[in-house]
């Protein structure tokens, strides 16, 4: 049994593997990009993920620890430069804003436009995007066990405060979910919403099962704990008690589904995540399973096959696979689309038929979550074939649309559509549900300039 042990730009240094074996300049890295992007491992993550006689090309060394080309030559430059200087915290702070404000730390309009009302008042730490799903961002979840290097949450783990959502108060939530009957599930998500003590997230779980909201069929914990800190789940001092608060809430006629981050097969290797992934599922609870595609750490077909039948042997369902998204640093993680495609479809021809209720390749964009389906030639012109898998409209799924074919694309925004069009079909609606800024980055950039 071990106990949980962080590690942050503070004490980095004191980890014995990175001792051991990293020059002065890769730790040096490390405080540079660190000092721009969210930084935090722990001794499970070092101690029994990552291989360190080959940590370079390691994908939980990649995934955890910042790395060199993750900042763009100037931004890297300017940071190491201050640091070299002696520069003081308020400088460095300074510096390091005035960078991530140029790597798009608010990717698909998060927090401007998916915040509902109730009575009058804003559900801060609540966005409502899709019909039947709301997402609850709690205030005590707003960390994780350890922080991903592409993760596109990162504006909030380096405190800049007006990028944060989070929210106390089940009360207003309650509310809300009575008022709106089409929202079945509420999905807590963070940060890690289970980062939190069983005794605080017993207290949004039991509000909502005492609420007794007909409605209300699923709470949903999106999560990376199973890969992080498995200890979470088995010898935690209070992981017994958050089993058998799943196992209330499933008795209470509410599902209880993970939506667990697992982004590389050597996370579901360790004897303890196997051990926790059965006593989650011994409570009645499903683990779904999610990631995206990112370079340097798993953009190989086989990585995926693999992982997949992993988690179907271990009893989990795949999910969704996803696009690496538009913000932090894209530019080092980003798979072009037509090659992230080719990831999904030679993976998913791999697996048996019980490991292909993943979807994806997907682009969690504003107008909705965006699935390419393929490359084809339609009336003579190759273009990209693509549906909503969600949609801020739900009339929007499930209508194959086209995208001139772009081999270099790597989002939604850099696609344009097929056939001579002025814009796809859901574009002039998107608009207008953004008001008051009614010109969309992705409309704008689209209007053809003649
Ligand atoms: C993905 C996502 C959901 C959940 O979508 P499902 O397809 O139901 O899993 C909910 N809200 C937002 C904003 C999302 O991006
Ligand atoms: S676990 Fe999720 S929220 Fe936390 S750092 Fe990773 S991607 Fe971001």
């Amino acid at each position: 049994m071990i106990t949980y042990q962080p590690y942050t730009l503070r004490n980095f240094r004191e980890i014995p593997q990175l001792k051991e074996r990293l020059s002065a300049e890769e730790l040096f890295d490390i405080e540079v990009v660190g000092n721009v992007l969210p930084f935090k491992a722990n001794n499970y993550v070092a101690g029994q993920l990552i291989d360190w006689d080959n940590y370079r090309e390691d994908p939980i060394f990649v995934l955890t620890f910042p790395q060199r080309a993750m900042l763009r030559p100037e931004h890297y430059a300017e940071m190491s430069r201050a640091l070299k200087a002696g520069a003081r915290k308020p400088e460095l702070k300074l510096i390091a804003n005035k960078i991530r404000l140029e790597l798009n730390p608010h990717p698909a309009g998060q927090l401007a436009h998916n915040v509902p009302m109730i009575d009058g008042v804003k559900l801060t730490g609540v966005q409502h995007k899709y019909r039947e799903t709301m997402l609850f961002f709690p205030s005590q979840g707003q960390t994780c066990h350890a922080y991903c290097t592409f993760c596109f949450r990162w504006p909030q783990f380096v405190g800049m405060n007006e990028l944060k959502f989070a929210m106390r108060d089940t009360e207003l939530i309650i509310k809300y979910l009575r008022a709106n009957p089409q929202v079945t599930d509420v999905l807590f998500t963070g940060g890690d919403p289970l980062i939190m003590k069983t005794k605080i997230l017993r207290q949004y779980i039991n509000a909502l099962i005492d609420a007794r909201i007909p409605t209300l069929k699923a709470i949903r914990f999106g999560t990376k704990a199973l890969s992080y800190w498995p200890q979470r789940f088995v010898t935690d001092d209070d992981a017994d008690e958050l089993l058998a608060l799943f196992e209330k809430a499933g008795q209470a006629g509410i599902h209880i589904a993970f939506m667990a981050h697992f982004n590389h097969p050597n996370e579901l290797q360790t004897d303890i995540a196997a051990k926790a992934i059965r006593r989650v599922l011994a409570t009645g609870a499903v683990i779904r399973t999610q990631s995206p595609v990112m370079r340097h750490i798993n953009d190989q077909a086989e990585t995926w096959a693999t992982m997949w039948q992993k988690q179907v042997e271990l009893g989990c369902v795949p999910y969704y696979m996803f696009i690496a998204r538009d913000t932090g640093a894209q530019h080092y993680f980003a798979v072009e689309l037509e090659r992230t495609w080719r990831i999904f479809r030679k993976a998913y021809q791999k697996v048996s038929g019980i490991a292909r209720t993943v979807r994806g390749p997907s682009m969690s964009a504003g107008p909705g979550k965006v699935q390419i389906l393929g490359i084809s030639e339609v009336a003579g012109e190759k273009v990209f074939v693509l549906q909503f898998l969600q949609g801020r409209n739900p009339d929007w799924v499930s209508r194959p649309f086209f995208a001139r074919y772009d081999p270099q694309a790597i989002w939604l925004d850099g696609l344009y559509p097929a056939f001579g069009k002025k814009q796809f079909f859901f574009e002039t609606e998107y608009a207008l549900s953004r008001k008051p800024k009614p010109v969309s980055r992705l409309i704008k950039q689209k209007i053809p300039v003649h």
